[in-house]
């Protein structure tokens, strides 16, 4: 278990030295076009036929473009008293889901395009999630940070370097990676209420004075109650499918762990998705309590900023931001 919990995330700077394979993530621009071009009009269609028919046949989770869209169930508003430590892999308290109840969420980014990809793939189905935001990857993609945040996420933090072990460190180090990864984020975001007082220790590697820091920080220390080993080497994006899937029936509901930065996440998705709904699990949305900012100024992506990052070419990303996903 140690070792298998050990190895949930890797390094950064292991990000940075090596390409993932990253050729047929994205549909081709035109594809998109096409297919969103379709889905506003049966979207269109089914917002007639809504009407037409009445008041009662008005969902209020509707997804505006998207009558089949799995969606956000509902908003669960949680504080650090009520829930100091949560997620059933780790911790004895978890989140009060009901049956088929699941919370999405995300480690280690922001990282072009596959968070973007992602962030798109959301939108489509009017899917909130949680996100884990690293101190160096918000300082070096800021404008990915903002649009996570004013497309209606949550975002906590995931610590400032990502470091190996964090079980080991000690608690200066402990103190240093939790205060700068907020730091870093809260700058990256432009508003400090925007970040949620939600943390999550990078490869889940809890410690004693790692938990008593966290809480008497008063933050909310997350793992996690499913993953879907999406940061396994040549895992498929079935194979992510298949485990999260499996995984989240035999508990029956949960916080479910991926990775926005990985390839085979992105290409998971779409059909993860739609597989949840297949199986009748809803989406929950867990946000601070307190008042947060309903968005932030975007940033344009800066070309200078992004340079020298991997991944270098994805040409067809559908986000369109092109700053950020092609050289
Ligand atoms: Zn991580």
């Amino acid at each position: 278990m140690a070792a298998f919990i050990g190895s949930v995330c890797i390094n950064v700077q292991f990000y940075r030295s090596v390409r993932p394979p990253h050729s047929e993530i994205a549909p081709t621009g035109a594809e998109w076009v096409g297919v969103r071009g379709r889905m506003r009009f049966i979207g269109t269609l089914f917002f007639f036929l809504a009407v037409a028919s009445g008041p009662a046949s008005a969902s209020p989770d509707a997804c505006p473009g998207n009558p089949d869209a799995l969606g956000t169930s509902r908003v669960l508003t949680i504080s650090p008293s009520e829930f100091s430590q949560i997620g059933s892999m780790q911790y004895k308290q978890t989140l009060p889901l009901n049956d088929h109840e699941v919370v999405i969420t995300f480690d280690d980014g922001p990282l072009p395009p596959y968070t973007n990809i992602i962030l798109d793939t959301l939108a489509s189905q009017c899917v909130k999630a949680t996100y884990f935001l690293v101190g160096q990857m918000a300082h070096a993609y800021p404008s990915v940070v903002r649009r996570i945040y004013n497309e209606g996420h949550t975002i906590g933090t995931h610590s400032q370097d990502h470091p190996l072990a964090f079980q080991r460190l000690s608690l200066q180090r402990v103190e240093y990676e939790v205060d700068d990864g907020i730091a870093s984020v809260d700058s990256a975001i432009g508003d400090a209420k925007a970040v949620a007082p939600f943390f999550r220790i990078p490869g889940l590697g809890r410690s004693k004075t790692a938990d008593d820091f966290l809480a008497s920080q008063s933050l909310v220390t997350w793992s996690a109650d499913v993953v879907a080993d999406d940061w396994f080497r040549h895992i498929s994006a079935q194979t992510i499918v298949q485990r999260a899937l499996q995984r989240l029936e035999a508990k029956g509901r949960g916080i479910l762990l991926l990775h926005d930065i990985h390839p085979a996440t992105a290409m998971a998705l779409p059909t993860l998705l739609k597989e949840l709904k297949a199986h009748g699990f809803h989406v929950v949305q867990v946000v601070p309590a307190g008042d947060r900012p309903k968005s932030v100024p975007e940033l344009m992506a800066s070309p200078a900023t992004d340079r020298g990052a991997w991944p270098t070419v994805l040409t067809s990303a559908p986000s369109g931001d092109h700053a950020l996903t092609t050289r």
